[in-house]
């Protein structure tokens, strides 16, 4: 059966993410990449362009992701962003971003210029709260000033995203109805999946305190008629419009080291996995195993065995 995702949403098989740059000019607790960051190297000038070129000469993906950590603390990014539009093939070109440099209306300006018609920018929280995750006063009036800025340009399709975890869980409420404001066409809400086997941070939120508030962020996001993307969360959980579950993890060009401490996540941890069909779910995390349990009285397998991959709630 093939995956369906509604016309005008971002559709991530279509996608391929390059991740480009470590560098970050913010220290988010919830960063998957906080421990290692340090340790990963750039993808370097002529392996991008490698990889590029078998994208387009292959024709499998008809959308990029330039990512990393805070790819817009690339001095390079608008290189690597021209040299990716020059083929002309990409339909989109997203960067994700904690959206602080975009604040900048030149810095924008020409990004847009070099071909960048996608943002996916991270907000964790209303003003406190945001700076609080990211570790850096004054974060979330530089994000916003970038996403303010962004409204400008009718061509760029932006979409947001926060990560779910203690320090925001109790503030989702008015975040979803700030979100539902601006100017975006989605708003993805991600469950917090620790690399380590351990949530050593404290910062992961029990799913059923989870259910209790989600009814009121639909709320808060329904009459706007955005999706609520909510991705990494047990596509099993009782949702409904406007939320949708999105698992699909698109093929991603990062180091080996990355894969070596995801593979210590857990991905994929479910008590009902044999008897399943959602391929596309990722389980629970080792950390949140430890922490909570296996839920399984709270989890249920979806569709058989056989069925298709992740489950819409739309
Ligand atoms: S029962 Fe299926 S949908 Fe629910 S968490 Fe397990 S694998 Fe995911």
């Amino acid at each position: 059966m093939e995956r369906k995702v509604p016309v005008g949403r971002v559709d991530l098989a279509k996608y391929i993410v390059v991740s480009v740059w470590f560098g970050c000019n913010n220290a988010c607790s919830v960063c998957m990449l906080s421990d290692i960051r340090g340790t990963l190297p750039p993808i370097g000038l002529d392996r991008y362009r490698d990889v590029i070129r078998d994208v387009v000469r292959e024709e499998r993906f008809e959308n990029l992701i330039l990512s990393g950590a805070e790819v817009t603390t690339f001095n390079e990014l608008d290189r690597y962003v021209r040299f990716a539009a020059s083929f002309d093939w990409f339909r989109k070109i997203q960067v994700q971003t904690n959206g602080r440099r975009l604040a900048d209306r030149r810095y924008l300006d020409n990004l847009v210029a070099c071909g960048v018609n996608e943002f996916f920018v991270s907000v964790h929280g209303l003003e406190e709260v945001h700076d609080a995750i990211t570790g850096v006063a004054g974060s979330f009036r530089e994000t916003l000033a970038g996403l303010r800025n962004l409204e400008a340009y009718k061509g760029v399709n932006v979409i947001t995203n926060t990560v779910l975890n203690q320090t925001n869980v109790r503030e989702l409420r008015p975040l979803m109805n700030f979100l539902a404001g601006l100017r975006t066409s989605e708003i993805h809400l991600w469950n917090l999946f620790p690399m380590g086997e351990t949530d050593r941070r404290d910062l992961l939120v029990g799913l059923p305190e989870f259910l209790q508030i989600l009814p009121e962020m639909l709320e808060e996001v329904g009459p706007s008629g955005k999706p609520l993307v909510l991705k990494s969360f047990p596509e099993c959980l009782p949702a409904g419009a406007p939320a949708v579950f999105d698992d699909w993890f698109p093929v991603t060009v990062l180091p080996n080291r990355f894969w070596q401490e995801f593979g210590r996540s857990g991905f994929g941890s479910c008590v009902h996995r044999e008897k399943c069909g959602a391929r596309e779910c990722w389980g629970l995390s080792n950390a949140y195993l430890r922490k909570f349990g296996d839920e399984r009285e709270l989890l249920s397998p979806v569709g058989g065995r056989d069925a298709a991959g992740s489950r819409g709630a739309d």
